[in-house]
């Protein structure tokens, strides 16, 4: 296809503008359901280049995107747009102009890269049809919010726009890569992410009384080691599970033992019996180690998002459109990560695989973490990413 081959002067066309949005996203960052200014971009710019857009979705700020291609059914392409409430640390001159909230995950970098693909395939699809239609999904609220759930609610797998969707994919910018290298991995890449809040009520007294009280402190500090052998002792120890308490508080003096107490915490696993087994489990420990201490326990749920499991399939076509990337390298993550992605939610319905697009130059400094203070995404990761989500859509 002669339009493949122009495929890299296209986007080296669309560079310099690609960037400067990008700066422009980081610059003006939104948290999760707020994103309207992003979004107002995002439909600007899709609507600049005769790309059918469909706004106001997902609760408000979520944009779906089509262009129609030859087959029934089309492939998906997804970008989060949300930001992060971090003060940003950065001395960038696009540094973020809202105190308090900066885009510390990369989803500028996200939204810039479908914005680009968006445009690319738009111009190849003046010359002749796509192979096969193409959906852009701009996704709020990646941030523990939901946005996928609430995409898909809003139709944006069944043909709200354009056609129904029977495979999707979507990328992440990812600092323990190098540059221009792309990782794939079938099956569990990210695990499933649960919120849980832990109340402890006991019975208050005279810390000089400690027999008149129910000490919730002893309860919880209870309840915080025998949920160690949750993962340790009751998970097969060739699956991968992760139990932490993030939060605790009880009491304010130092002579009061306190009535009550909260405990927050996060619960991680790559796949749903595992899943169901730490949330059965954290409830037993905590009503039982509670119990011992004569407090009582109760365990609430805040559900996020499922693991993102890889298909196949799908991922066997990410090898070949980075493949088909000059001077992109393929890797083979070896193991998952246990940081979750509300991605995995379309999973749930259609094949759908999830890559990780490296940003660390070579010989550089190691970058900062994701949801760092001092995060950046790098813009010459940029390009790689226009080509391959491209090529996706085209193969
Ligand atoms: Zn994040
Ligand atoms: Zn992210």
């Amino acid at each position: 296809m002669a339009e493949l081959d122009d495929l890299g002067a296209l986007i080296a066309r669309e560079l310099p503008s690609l960037i400067a949005l990008r700066r422009d996203i980081h610059a003006h960052p939104e948290v999760g359901l707020e994103e309207r200014r992003t979004a107002a971009l995002i439909q600007r710019e899709l609507e600049a280049s005769n790309v059918a857009c469909c706004a106001h979705v997902a609760g408000g700020t979520g944009v779906i995107a089509h262009i129609p291609g030859d087959a029934a059914q089309a492939v998906a392409l997804r970008a989060d747009i949300d930001a992060l409430p971090i003060d940003e640390a950065t001395s960038l001159s696009y540094a973020s102009k809202t105190p308090g909230v900066m885009h510390a995950c990369g989803h500028d970098g996200h939204t810039a890269i479908l914005i680009g693909a968006a445009r690319v395939l738009a111009r190849i699809a003046e010359q002749r049809p796509l192979p096969r239609p193409v959906t852009f999904l701009f996704q709020p609220a990646e941030e523990g919010l939901g946005g996928a759930s609430r995409m898909i609610a809003d139709g944006a797998l069944t043909g709200r726009i354009g056609s129904p969707v029977s495979e999707i994919f979507g990328l992440h910018a990812w600092p323990w890569l190098p540059l221009h290298t792309v990782g794939v991995r079938d099956g569990a890449i990210l695990a499933s992410a649960d919120a849980f809040t832990v109340h402890v009520n006991g019975r208050g007294a005279h810390a000089a009384w400690p027999h008149l009280s129910r000490d919730p402190v002893v309860a919880m500090c209870a309840i915080v080691s025998a949920a160690q052998t949750i993962v340790s002792r009751t998970v097969d120890p060739t699956h991968a599970a992760v139990v932490s308490f993030c939060a605790m508080h009880v009491g304010d003096a130092p002579n009061v033992i306190a009535e009550s107490g909260i405990m927050r915490g996060t619960l991680r696993a790559l796949n749903s019996s595992n899943r169901a087994h730490l949330i059965a489990q954290l409830r037993h420990v905590a009503s039982h180690a509670a119990q011992l201490h004569h407090c009582e326990a109760s365990v609430e749920f805040s559900p996020g998002c499922p693991a993102t499991l890889n298909d196949r399939r799908a991922t066997e076509r990410v090898r070949d459109a980075v493949r088909a990337v000059v001077g992109s390298k393929l890797v083979e993550m070896p193991t998952p990560f246990m940081g979750g992605e509300d991605f995995s939610a379309y999973g749930e319905h259609i094949p759908a695989s999830f890559f990780l697009l490296g940003i660390q130059n070579e010989g550089a400094p190691a970058l900062p973490p994701l949801h760092h203070p001092t995060f950046d995404f790098n813009d010459d990761a940029i390009a790689g990413g226009v080509e391959t989500m491209c090529r996706l859509a085209l193969h």
